[in-house]
């Protein structure tokens, strides 16, 4: 188990890139276009095209980043965010850009969104549904997102008293955070973990145990969970189905987090943004558990299920004591959110079943071509139960660590994938893992396998 409130300065990625003399010195300026330096605001850069090849979400060219550096003083940042830097996905993507590479790093789907849900929007915005929303949610999504939750867990829930609609689920996060820990409480997370995770309890001021999920099954060891509880535990933080590995809490796993937080009155943040990309098992969501509701904050969004990452669409549901903390929060952090695209998602979520479905039966079919292609390349690859990643240990190749591995991808092979160490108080538990996403187009994906078995070599 770790426990670190101050990590060492030195295991986040971009030293580690660099320290591979691979994300070069002379492009810091992501971090430039990152800061809240006020002199950067006018100098807006020309975008460059991106490769063919590469697939991207939004991030700055290297030209763009040149453009701006010489001239800027240095770069400040609170201690609250000072370790943390320009996060892996941004890296990853643009040196996807950079080196022309197959992006199935950043999990971003380089398909749309379903047009009901786009034309849902664009009626939104004729409508003249354009002012701000009612700041924890306009009504309808509050209904829309409690509707969807009774008949996934068989919770009924007052749309009105606890449900919050965040600007995504990594809103909800910071916002869960903020409103529910005090500066000094401990909360336990299981490593390897979404990277906003330690940034939101650091803004926050907790105390971060973390526990960690080894391969093959990442199960979670009960028993060093249980002696990480203490009475300063205020909350464990999850996530099923797992980025990045892609495990299922199972339900002995869910029972035992259960257990122990009843009895130590701990509280869960569970964040449950695949819920519908469960391949292999059901998704349980651990508030559908007996006592557990009153003790759990569920969040959730829309970008997975819906394919639209960019709208930033999600919500948080608690029991109402629990939901004041959120709403605090959330009312000061962004007050409301985005009203044309809320209406939208209300019209998204209440879409039949067989959607889901459909998308399941996709995502199944992506994932059999990079499962079988990394398989036949010559990784050791993980189970994954749902999300769409997969990881693999990276070892066979001969590699030193996953961001020496992730560096001859991109540059001597052509895709990009992400390194894990990223993920861990201690960079050392991920060295043999990087993890792939499937939410690409299927020619993308058969692409990057042959890339991959044409130019990677076991060692
Ligand atoms: N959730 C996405 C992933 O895990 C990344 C989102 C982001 O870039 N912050 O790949």
């Amino acid at each position: 188990m770790q426990v670190s409130v101050q990590a060492p300065a030195n295991w986040r990625s971009h030293e580690m890139l660099r320290s591979f003399n691979f994300v070069s010195t002379s492009t810091p300026g992501f971090t430039i276009l990152r800061s809240s330096n006020k002199s950067s605001s006018n100098r807006r850069i020309k975008t460059n095209s991106p490769s063919p090849m590469a697939t991207l979400s939004t991030v700055p060219t290297d030209k763009e980043v040149e453009s701006t550096q010489k001239i800027n003083p240095p770069l400040q940042v609170a201690k609250r965010l000072e370790k943390f830097k320009t996060t892996i996905f941004t890296q990853m993507s643009m040196l996807a850009i950079k080196h022309g590479a197959i992006n199935l790093g950043q999990g971003f789907p380089n398909f749309d969104g379903p047009e009901f849900v786009k034309e849902a929007a664009i009626r939104a915005i004729r409508e003249g549904k354009n002012q701000y929303a009612r700041g924890y949610g306009v009504p309808d999504l509050n209904s829309a997102v409690a509707a969807r939750f009774s008949k996934d867990t068989g919770l009924v829930v007052d749309p009105e008293k606890e449900v919050t609609v965040t600007s995504g689920c990594t809103e909800a996060i910071v916002a869960t955070m903020l409103g529910l820990i005090n500066p000094g409480d401990e909360v336990i997370v299981f490593a390897p973990f979404y990277d906003s995770y330690e940034a939101s309890l650091s803004m926050a001021g907790a105390t971060i145990k973390s526990i960690t999920l080894r391969p093959p099954n990442f199960s979670v060891p009960i028993n060093e969970l249980k002696a990480a509880v203490s009475e300063n535990t205020r909350a464990i933080l999850m996530n099923t189905p797992h980025n990045p590995t892609g495990k299922m809490f199972n339900v002995e796993e869910l029972n035992a987090i259960a257990s122990l937080c009843i009895e130590n009155d701990v509280l869960v943040f569970s964040d449950e943004v695949y819920d519908k990309l469960a391949f292999e098992a059901n998704h349980i969501s651990i508030a559908s558990l007996p006592g557990m509701y009153e003790r759990t904050v569920t969040m959730n969004s829309l970008g997975k299920t819906f394919s639209l990452t960019g709208w930033k669409i999600g919500w948080a549901i608690a029991p109402p004591h629990l939901t004041w903390g959120v709403r605090q929060a959330h009312s000061f952090i962004t007050f409301a959110t985005s009203t044309p695209m809320q209406w939208a998602a209300a019209e998204a979520l209440r879409t039949p079943d067989s959607y889901y479905e459909e998308l399941k039966r996709d995502y199944m079919a992506k994932k059999a071509i990079l499962v079988e292609g990394l398989n036949a390349v010559g990784f050791t690859v993980y189970p994954s139960s749902g999300t769409y990643f997969v990881v693999v240990d990276h070892t066979p190749f001969g590699l030193e660590n996953d961001v020496a591995f992730c560096e001859y991808l991109i540059k001597e092979v052509g895709v990009v994938a992400i390194p894990t160490s990223v993920f861990y108080l201690n960079p050392e538990d991920g060295k043999n893992l990087v993890r792939f996403t499937f939410c690409k187009d299927e020619k993308t994906l058969r692409d990057a396998v042959a890339l991959m078995k044409e130019r990677l070599r076991r060692r």
